[in-house]
């Protein structure tokens, strides 16, 4: 289900009024996937617990009736090892939901009708003490467990059913005793059920709270990732802005730091625009920054970053660059713009729009910041204005005061 999807069936559930512990179909489905793993190994847990105090009604067994006590011990036995176990296993591995309930409220029905078998063939005196406990069996089944309310109902009715069977023939024990039981265990259905309404319904409202955070604050993630973009993104040509540039200009400086390796630096200026702004109108202006924009991020490494620094200056930041390599690009980014063929006819008849480009690569070393970098690419860049335009220079970074070297 798509999150708006869930969301707003998410807030039909929690703000229904109905009894129905069911959600709507799909809201179900995505219920049991995420709770089915979780469930079936706390109704597993809650049965290996229950097998030992299960197993404390045979201290009951042999005081009360020794004289079969073997037959029931077998007979105890067998619930636990030939159907008990066998049905953690399944649960346990992972069936079905409605498998599972049922499964699970099978055991329920079976150690109530094992406690009646017991109970029929004793017949020794006080042994029909033993149906005031039967009642611990539903209390077992609808709040240790605990069984999904439709279940723990079903599973009740049949254990009632199997217990009055034998209870009401079971002659030895007397009227008024048999009366108080049955009101006793009667009483005790109604609560537990009860209770295991309650339970299901506040935890299937807690799943649906915490699923609605779940989805709200991946909301929140979406739209703060789509700020931070926004906010490092230049709204014209659709790279990189000045900010990210300065961020990733600081990180990238220490990290050459700290691997000895060194970076490279374009700044670039297109030539003339002032001239073509005013011939071609600014809309064109701005037409034409996109594409050159695009120019250079297609010609540059997926490594480098083109930003725009501001108005029609770029600079473009190489990793792990030599002066060789940067020299190359500072050219190939030339030669991009060049031929893209742009008229700038508000500066001649025959130009096309071009750029200067000024690159400096420096290893970072003591005493030297990235300041340096860009100073050194920056005063490269108006040397290649002064020589002419539509050409780059290469910032002779071995001595300070920034030197350049032509290239064409
Ligand atoms: P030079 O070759 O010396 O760099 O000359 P130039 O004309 O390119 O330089 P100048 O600094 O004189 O002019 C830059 C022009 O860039 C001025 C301004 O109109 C234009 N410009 C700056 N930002 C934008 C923008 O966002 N859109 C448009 N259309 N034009 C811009
Ligand atoms: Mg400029
Ligand atoms: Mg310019």
């Amino acid at each position: 289900m798509i999150d708006d999807t869930l969301h707003k069936a998410i807030d039909a559930e929690l703000g229904s009024k109905r009894c129905r512990l069911r959600f709507a179909k799909q809201l179900e489905a995505r219920f049991e996937e995420d709770t089915q793993r979780r469930r079936s190994h706390m109704l597993v847990v809650a049965g290996m617990i229950a097998i030992p105090i299960y197993f404390l009604f045979l201290v009951n067994d042999y005081s009360f009736r020794a004289e079969i006590f073997i037959q029931i011990l077998l007979l105890r036995l067998a619930g636990i090892f030939v159907i008990s176990l066998p049905i953690f296993w399944l649960v346990y591995r992972g069936v079905s939901p409605i498998m599972r309930e049922a499964l699970m409220a099978s055991i329920i029905v079976m150690t109530m009708l094992i406690a009646c078998l017991v109970l029929s063939a004793s017949t020794t005196p006080f042994s029909y003490f033993d149906v005031f406990s039967f009642g611990l069996i539903l209390v077992a089944g609808n709040i240790f467990f605990p069984l999904r309310f439709s279940y723990a109902c079903l599973s009740s009715a049949l254990s009632i059913l199997i217990m009055l069977t034998f209870v009401l023939d079971y002659e030895p024990m007397p009227r008024e005793a048999k009366d108080l039981a049955l009101l006793g265990i009667f009483t005790t259905t109604l609560f537990t059920l009860v209770t295991n309404y309650r339970l299901e319904r506040s935890e299937r409202k807690s799943y649906l709270l915490v699923l609605r955070e779940k989805i709200r604050a991946g909301y929140y993630q979406k739209d703060n990732q789509k700020l931070s973009q926004l906010s490092m993104t230049d709204p014209l040509t659709n790279i990189a802005n000045r900010r990210q540039f300065d961020s990733l200009l600081a990180t990238r400086w220490q990290e050459a730091g700290e691997q000895g390796a060194c970076l490279g630096l374009m700044v670039v200026d297109i030539d003339y625009f002032k001239a073509y702004n005013d011939y071609y109108g600014h809309l064109k202006g701005d037409k034409c920054l996109r594409k050159v924009a695009a120019a250079m991020q297609a010609n540059s490494r997926d490594t480098d970053l083109v930003a725009r620094f501001g108005g029609e200056e770029f600079v473009i930041l190489m990793a792990e660059a030599t002066a060789a390599s940067a020299r190359q690009a500072a050219e190939r980014i030339r030669q991009s713009v060049e031929a893209l063929q742009i008229p700038n006819v508000g500066h001649s008849s025959h130009s096309v729009i071009t750029v200067s480009v000024g690159v400096a690569t420096l290893c970072p070393s003591d005493g030297l910041t990235s300041a340096d970098l860009f100073a050194h690419a920056d005063a490269a860049m108006y040397i290649a204005k002064q020589q002419g335009r539509n050409r780059s220079w290469v910032a002779d970074t071995d001595v300070l005061l920034s030197s350049a070297n032509a290239i064409n």
